[in-house]
């Protein structure tokens, strides 16, 4: 048992304490403020301190319900460490259903953010110096944007050794490694010394179950991984895949599309993976598969334009753990 209190936004929480806070995150034209809820579970055993963050682009909500749930699964009397949840990062999109602010910024571009900026810029610069610089590690939950759906997967600096053995322990059924974005919320955790996965999966404005079950079970096993918890649902039995290479098969044509594979099917190079036609049916065109790989995402609204993203693949090969 820890005797030591644990600080955040300038009240002390007991070891084995659970509190509710509610950050002023800036205000609507109407003058209407609005605030950014956080949940801290400040354990009864010492250990990491962990950021999870939901809905920063406002309209993915399939992280919000995945906090919601390990929330629900942890227990301040028996946690080693501290989580520091915020669901809905973006609350100003949350409640307008848009992946942005009300100004059209990009929260996920606005990192690290300043107290002087516009909205997004202020919203960042209260989650970095509340949340971020307090932690030491953190999972940022994301969806498919525009109409895509996302098979769920971790991103993440896969050449960091811990930050590889944690996504290995989430145990998702794909790891991609990519670059940060500069502005983002990642770029500004790795900035800051900060290890940090991105998960995505599911499509903007809906419950993926197969994401939220997914991030679920995966954050337990990684809050496992990282001695702050004693049990975690197994890992699924199909292996993680691994991909540093992805690339979207482009609308050959503007037309209906009807997509022929699903997430998670492996395709080969030159597959047929879907049809575009006109309206009426006639004159279609095949959509092959660009390289062989995994479908990692796909376009969910058949009304395309030349030159969309209709099907992201990515080339795989099975994790192996501690290369
Ligand atoms: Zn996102």
């Amino acid at each position: 048992m820890r005797t030591d209190r644990f600080t955040f936004a300038g009240e002390s929480l007991q070891a084995g304490e659970r509190a509710h806070f509610e950050l002023p995150a800036g205000r609507l034209p109407s003058g209407t403020e609005l605030h950014l809820p956080i949940e801290v579970v400040n354990g009864a055993g010492a250990g990491p301190t962990v950021w999870l963050s939901g809905a920063v682009h406002g309209d993915e909500v399939v992280g919000v319900e995945i906090i919601r749930q390990v929330l629900e699964l942890i227990d301040e009397r028996t946690l080693s460490g501290v989580v520091v949840a915020a669901p809905v990062v973006n609350v100003f999109g949350f409640v307008t259903e848009s992946r942005y602010l009300p100004d059209r910024r990009d929260l996920n571009r606005s990192f690290p953010g300043s107290a002087r900026g516009p909205l997004a810029s202020r919203l960042a610069r209260t989650f970095v110096d509340e949340v971020l610089s307090i932690c030491d590690f953190g999972i940022d939950f994301h969806a498919g944007s525009d109409d895509r759906t996302n098979l769920a997967q971790l991103r993440g600096d896969m050449e960091d050794a811990e930050t590889r053995r944690i996504a290995l322990a989430f145990a998702p059924p794909v790891i991609v490694h990519a670059k940060t974005i500069p502005g983002s919320l990642r770029h500004t955790a790795v900035k800051l010394n900060k290890r940090v996965l991105l998960f995505e999966g599911g499509e903007p404005r809906r419950f993926s179950l197969a994401a939220v079950d997914a991030g679920v079970a995966g954050t337990l096993r990684a809050l496992q991984a990282l001695s702050m918890i004693d049990s975690a649902p197994p890992a699924p039995l199909e292996p993680t895949l691994e991909s540093g290479k992805t690339r979207w098969v482009r609308a050959p044509r503007g037309g209906i599309f009807r997509l022929e594979c699903a997430l998670g099917d492996r395709v080969r190079k030159g597959q047929r993976i879907g049809i575009i036609t006109g309206p009426a049916g006639r004159g279609g065109e095949k959509v092959k598969a660009s390289a062989h790989g995994l479908v990692l995402g796909h376009a969910v609204n058949p009304l395309v334009h030349l030159g969309d993203g209709l099907v992201h693949i990515a080339e795989v090969r099975e994790a192996a753990s501690g290369s």
